[in-house]
């Protein structure tokens, strides 16, 4: 695709900073070095230049200047990278200069990234890899959006589409043939073929719940009665005054949610309302929506203090990790909730103690369930529902099919389809708007 308009954007950070790069991309690049630069540097050579405003020839900044030649660049089209001075003035001269030049406009979000995967420089998985690299702020983030971005996911599912197509090749030969005449050594070959890609598609489903945590953050529920200090706790975990602390029974009305980075991996504490039977309403909207939070929870850690009531229906197995807090107030106040039950875990959110412990138990559960880290896959929830549209329209039992070729055909055609839509070979104008407006300006 040949766009006519050149863009620009700010690539770094915004704010004062040491540094600041501002990219183009477009057909024009050259023609706004001819008429800011005193000339074209040599493509992927830096050079220092004096950057002019292109009427009044006054210089706005001395900047590093590099040039890609189309098709060789990020984009795919002609690009100029200046590495500026990074103050707001100086990039505000540079952009009512860089107005100034016909065909040259301040680019879209995720406008950069588009264009590059229009020219075919990554494909739609490796686009969002690339948003995601840029937003990682844990380990485990970092080494599954680099694992994507350098292609191992995109290239699976290229593979497994070219093998469903080769299939559907095979089948739609059949058409012609009387069902009878069909060898059976066809048949079985073809069961073989899509068996196979069952399993593959199976493995990369298996890899979804990790994948995305990964992405999204790990969602530990904290749950308990009202009062037992669940805000106290997440507020300890993540090291910051997230959610409000009193010492009336249901503040946490809402659901509270802080991100927080344990030991490398991305998790999202969620402090619930307090659950116990109650007439106020909102309070009630809480409780409602505490239940639906620990039903999506990866983990749901439950919480007693001492002296509280047991908590009715609250079966020991519903959760993964039983702490009892306020342990710190054990002997001044009267028996545990329940004195027979076996906590996992003993803390106190104000003092402090037993929270190490009760970190590395998380850490053990978190590690537990997203296994090794960096191997890329499944992402997003739009890839898992592609896959499983995919693995629906894979046939079973194709031998009692294959008097019917033309539906089995069109069954694997959904199914090219929706591999298709993971990696953007297939024209879906909405995916690749939902996917490109996430990013920002400049990207
Ligand atoms: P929530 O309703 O379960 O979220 O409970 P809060 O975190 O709001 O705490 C309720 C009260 O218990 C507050 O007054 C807290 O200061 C207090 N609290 C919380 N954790 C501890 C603890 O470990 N020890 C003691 N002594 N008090 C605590």
């Amino acid at each position: 695709m040949t766009h006519t308009d050149t863009i620009y954007a700010l690539a770094s950070a915004p704010g004062s900073a040491g540094v600041a790069v501002v990219r183009l991309s477009g057909p024009d690049c050259q023609a706004v070095a001819q008429a800011m630069l005193p000339t074209l540097p040599p493509a992927r050579q830096a050079k220092v230049f004096h950057v002019k405003h292109p009427q009044t020839q006054v210089t706005i900044d001395q900047a590093l200047v590099l040039y890609f030649c189309a098709p060789r660049s990020f984009t795919g089209e002609d690009c100029l990278e200046l590495h500026l001075h990074g103050s707001p003035a100086v990039l505000q001269a540079l952009f009512s200069a860089l107005e100034t030049l016909p065909n040259v406009r301040l680019a879209e979000p995720g406008e950069f990234t588009r264009r590059a995967f229009e020219n075919n420089k990554l494909d739609l998985t490796q686009a969002e890899a690339l948003a995601d690299l840029i937003a990682a702020e844990t380990e485990s983030q970092r080494q599954q959006a680099l694992s994507n971005l350098q292609g191992t996911f995109g290239e699976t599912i290229k593979g497994l589409r070219t093998d469903l197509v080769s299939i559907m090749a095979r089948v739609e030969a059949l058409v012609d043939f009387p069902d009878e005449d069909i060898p059976k050594s066809v048949e079985d070959e073809l069961e073989d073929k899509l068996q196979n890609l069952r399993r593959s598609i199976h493995t990369l489903l298996k890899t979804a719940e990790q994948g995305i945590a990964i992405r999204d953050g790990f969602r530990i529920a904290i749950l308990g009665e009202p009062n037992v200090g669940k805000s106290s706790l997440l507020n300890a975990l993540a090291n910051k005054d997230a959610a409000i602390v009193t010492a009336q029974a249901g503040t946490t009305r809402d659901i509270i949610e802080v991100h927080a980075n344990l030991a490398g991996y991305p998790v999202i504490l969620v402090d619930t309302a307090g659950l116990r039977e109650t007439e106020d309403v909102i309070e009630a909207e809480g409780i409602k929506r505490a239940r639906k939070a620990a039903n999506t929870a990866h983990l749901k850690l439950w919480l007693d203090a001492p002296g509280q009531q047991a908590a009715p229906n609250v079966s020991r197995e519903t959760f993964d990790l039983y702490v009892l807090n306020k342990c710190d107030l054990i002997g001044t106040i009267s028996e545990p909730a329940s004195e027979n039950i076996d906590y996992d875990l003993r803390v106190s959110a104000k003092t402090g103690q037993g929270l190490d412990d009760l970190r590395k138990a998380l850490v053990f559960h978190v590690k537990h369930r997203l296994g090794q880290t960096g191997q890329g896959g499944v992402t997003r929830e739009r890839h898992r529902l592609a896959l499983q549209r995919a693995l629906e329209h894979v046939p079973r039992d194709i031998s009692l099919r294959l008097d019917m070729p033309e539906l089995v055909g069109e069954d694997l055609r959904q199914a090219v389809r929706a591999l298709g839509e993971i990696i953007g070979t297939v024209d879906v104008e909405d995916i690749l708007d939902d996917v490109f407006s996430s990013f920002c300006i400049g990207k």
